[in-house]
């Protein structure tokens, strides 16, 4: 039986759930897919990892997204299980097992693949054996400090050492890429005016590349103050009108694409003062709300709490120390026990961060399907997915 409900409100009351619940809007990831389409002149290969949940998955395809950007010989299986041969995988992780570049250049039809030291380059040149038609992109490392969450500690070539990779790959296969990645939620255009800076002197020392993938690192709106896509995407343009021979652009967005589509339904275990206890946490769904920190939308939806907001500490529901979310998160200051809050903007890193950790349930996906007939006019309901 296919469960439906036409307000969130109304799921809550019937149903009481006592386990996270997701609620995907797909109708809404459709369109932001087709936007960032639309706003960004190259290539959007989607960041797999930031949430691979096969309705996602469809849903951005469904909005025109055919690149997606994997890690792992597992995300390839996957991503081909779901979506079949038409699209485009490329595997960016600059690391890879040997049987995984096998796998992928021979079963998976895996064609682009980075890296960032001459060591893997050798690898992914003696596991293809030669091949011809492999699309090598090195990555580079950048300055990230203007990031959220970087990470240019663990990855990229140093500009001179990036330079000389792209050499050797010019010369033994013609096609040759550059990328970066200026971390995560980052808010500052000019990051990515200085990733180019120094892209542009790695170019020039190779002798040119066919294509410059940004990355990703695009921000969301969680407080409102962070800047839009627009603004990465004319900085972006505008620092390459003054490069002589532009490449093929190419980016690899995660956050963007996918945070605003999901909000989490939580219930509150236990209020004692400003500490709220809620039934998912850090080894849950929320591990963002700990590293990005306040910020994410949330409001109380069941019962309807009407006092001032005030700041509060959240919890999670394992006994580890460390799953704590220091606020100030702002609620209703009569927020009690029992109350059923949605946290919005938890598209991105929330459900492929969840672990079973202290027997953490998996949450409860429900789909907000748009334009449907209910009653007689058209809107929303919700429908618990299979
Ligand atoms: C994680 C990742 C991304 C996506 O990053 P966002 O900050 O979610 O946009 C893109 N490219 C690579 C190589 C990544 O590892």
């Amino acid at each position: 039986m296919v469960e439906v409900y036409d307000r969130l409100a109304a799921l809550v009351a019937a149903r009481c759930p006592d386990t996270p619940v997701l609620l995907l809007r797909p109708g809404l990831l459709e369109r932001t897919a087709a936007a960032v389409r639309a706003a960004f002149p190259g290539e959007v290969w989607y960041a797999v990892k930031c949430n691979p949940l096969p309705q996602v998955l469809e849903a951005l395809r469904r909005g025109g997204v055919d690149c997606f950007d994997v890690a792992s010989i597992g995300e390839v299986r996957s991503l081909r299980a779901l979506l079949g041969r038409e699209v485009r995988l490329a595997f960016m992780h600059p690391v890879k097992p040997e049987e995984a570049i096998i796998e992928a250049y021979r079963d998976w039809g895996v064609r682009r693949f980075a890296l960032d030291s001459a060591e893997e380059f050798e690898k992914i040149r003696r596991v293809t054996a030669g091949a011809r038609d492999v699309e090598l992109v090195v990555r580079l490392k950048v300055d990230d400090r203007k990031a959220r969450l970087p990470f240019s500690g663990k990855f990229g070539a140093d500009p001179s050492e990036a330079a000389a990779l792209l050499r050797r790959v010019r010369r033994e296969y013609g096609f040759c890429g550059l990328t970066f990645h200026v971390g995560s939620q980052c808010l500052d255009p000019g990051a990515f005016v200085r990733a180019l800076r120094c892209a542009r002197w790695v170019v020039e020392a190779a002798g040119g590349v066919d294509l410059l993938d940004v990355g990703g690192g695009f921000p969301v709106s969680y407080v409102g103050s962070e800047p839009p896509f627009a603004a990465f995407v004319e900085a972006i343009c505008e620092t390459l009108a003054g490069w002589p021979d532009r490449p093929a652009l190419a980016c690899e967005p995660g956050r963007l694409l996918v945070a605003e589509a999901l909000s989490l339904l939580v219930r509150v275990e236990l209020r004692r003062g400003s500490k709220l206890y809620l039934n998912d946490g850090v080894f849950g769904h929320l591990s963002e709300l700990r590293s990005l920190g306040p910020g994410f939308p949330m409001r109380v939806v069941l019962p309807r709490r009407r006092a001032p907001l005030e700041g509060f500490t959240l919890y999670g529901p394992t006994c580890d120390g460390e799953d704590v979310m220091p606020g100030p998160h702002l609620l209703p200051g009569d927020v009690r026990t029992g109350d059923w809050i949605e946290i919005g903007m938890m598209g991105a890193y929330s459900v492929s961060l969840r672990t079973g950790f202290n027997g953490m349930p998996e949450g409860e996906l429900w789909v907000l399907e748009e334009d449907v007939g209910i009653g007689g006019r058209t809107g929303s309901r919700l429908v618990r997915a299979a």
